[in-house]
């Protein structure tokens, strides 16, 4: 079992139990897409397609399949290779939060696996940091993924991934590369919650952003390779450190992790957390809305139909699926314009986002 502290735990059903036979180290790719639409893609069994990790254009991190597990992302190389998925279209490069993401990726699978060395991988039988395309016709016979530019930012990825486990990068073109023993000691990896906030190894957050850019106007930025970011790594909690000595606290109270007192002194403000926009809840596919199907799902989104003037309940909403809920769901498409067997009462895809029901948990 190995999930990677930071990175939002989001299991999808398409894996191999068990099959990592061997990690030699990341893979990247480009999904042509958008992070919500792979995210559905992973889960429907029919693609059987699945990633380790995706990250998204503004900087989410997502894991879908634990490391133990086979992912099926590139074809014979899923047996010994991890690999991580990039919102984005084919052509362009990642965006600084996705290069920030995968050297954090790249830095959890190097610290994690024995013999990942912090380098660019030749190809599909040496080790390190690779992508999809080096695999050729053996992985699937993608060369466009995930593009030149990408491909280009690899060694970047590299250098970040160096900074965050505080090492340089290992040499290219050799293989088998050890890793070096002379590593600096890993500071405190635990995670406080203050003022309902999250602080420490692996919270995310613009709270986190603010913290940092504190530091750094402080005189606390050392540590950083290039400047705070959402995710709060190692070189937040040395920066952190060096901070707290500087007010006179020693031992576990310097120990990189945020105390209120602290926290409050740095920011002149305890941060507090923003009321969340309510969540939507995902369309469920077409195919859950067979006519007697029972769910709370239904009954919220009777109630959004309502609210958007598009009732023909003679009572209720409720949660079974019926020939009301189906009459009110077409006079909704109607309202956004659609017709004919567009407007047939069964929800789509475009017309539920649009109609916003709210998350049943
Ligand atoms: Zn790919």
């Amino acid at each position: 079992m190995a999930r990677m502290p930071g990175a939002t735990w989001r299991p999808v059903p398409n894996f191999r139990k068990g099959g990592q036979e061997e990690v030699r180290g990341l893979v990247v790719h480009i999904m042509a897409g958008t992070l919500m639409g792979t995210d559905s893609w992973f889960r429907n069994p029919a693609s059987e397609a699945s990633s380790h990790w995706g990250t998204g254009r503004a900087g989410e991190l997502y894991q879908w399949v634990d490391t133990a597990d086979r992912a099926w992302a590139q074809g014979n190389g899923n047996r010994t290779w991890l690999s991580s998925e990039n919102e984005g279209r084919g052509g362009q490069a990642l965006t600084e939060q996705q290069l920030d993401r995968n050297a954090e990726i790249f830095a959890w699978v190097h610290q994690t696996y024995d013999n990942v060395p912090l380098r660019r991988a030749a190809g599909p039988d040496d080790r390190g940091l690779g992508w999809h395309g080096m695999g050729g016709k053996a992985w699937g016979n993608h060369p466009d993924c995930p593009g030149p530019k990408i491909v280009a930012q690899l060694d970047e990825i590299v250098r970040r991934a160096a900074a965050i486990v505080g090492k340089k990068p290992a040499p290219g073109g050799s293989t088998g590369g050890s890793k070096p023993s002379t590593s600096t000691p890993t500071p405190a990896r635990y995670k406080v919650t203050i003022n309902g906030l999250p602080y420490g190894y692996g919270a995310v957050g613009d709270h986190v952003t603010r913290v940092g850019k504190a530091l750094v106007a402080k005189g606390f930025g050392k540590h950083y390779a290039h400047g705070p970011s959402p995710t709060w790594s190692d070189a937040d909690t040395r920066n952190y450190a060096d901070y707290q000595k500087s007010l006179g606290l020693t031992g576990k109270a310097a120990d990189g992790i945020p105390g209120e007192a602290s926290l409050k002194k740095l920011l002149g403000t305890l941060p507090g957390k923003a009321p969340a926009a309510p969540a939507n809840e995902p369309f469920p596919g077409a195919a859950f809305f067979s006519p007697g199907r029972r769910s709370p799902i239904i009954t919220a989104m009777g109630r959004r139909l309502v609210a958007e003037g598009c009732s023909a309940y003679a009572q209720g909403p409720g949660p079974h699926f019926t020939s009301s809920d189906r009459q009110s769901y077409a006079k909704w498409q109607r309202k956004l314009g659609y017709s004919g067997t567009d407007a047939n009462g069964i929800p789509g895809k475009t017309s539920w986002d649009r109609l916003r029901v709210p998350k049943q948990l």
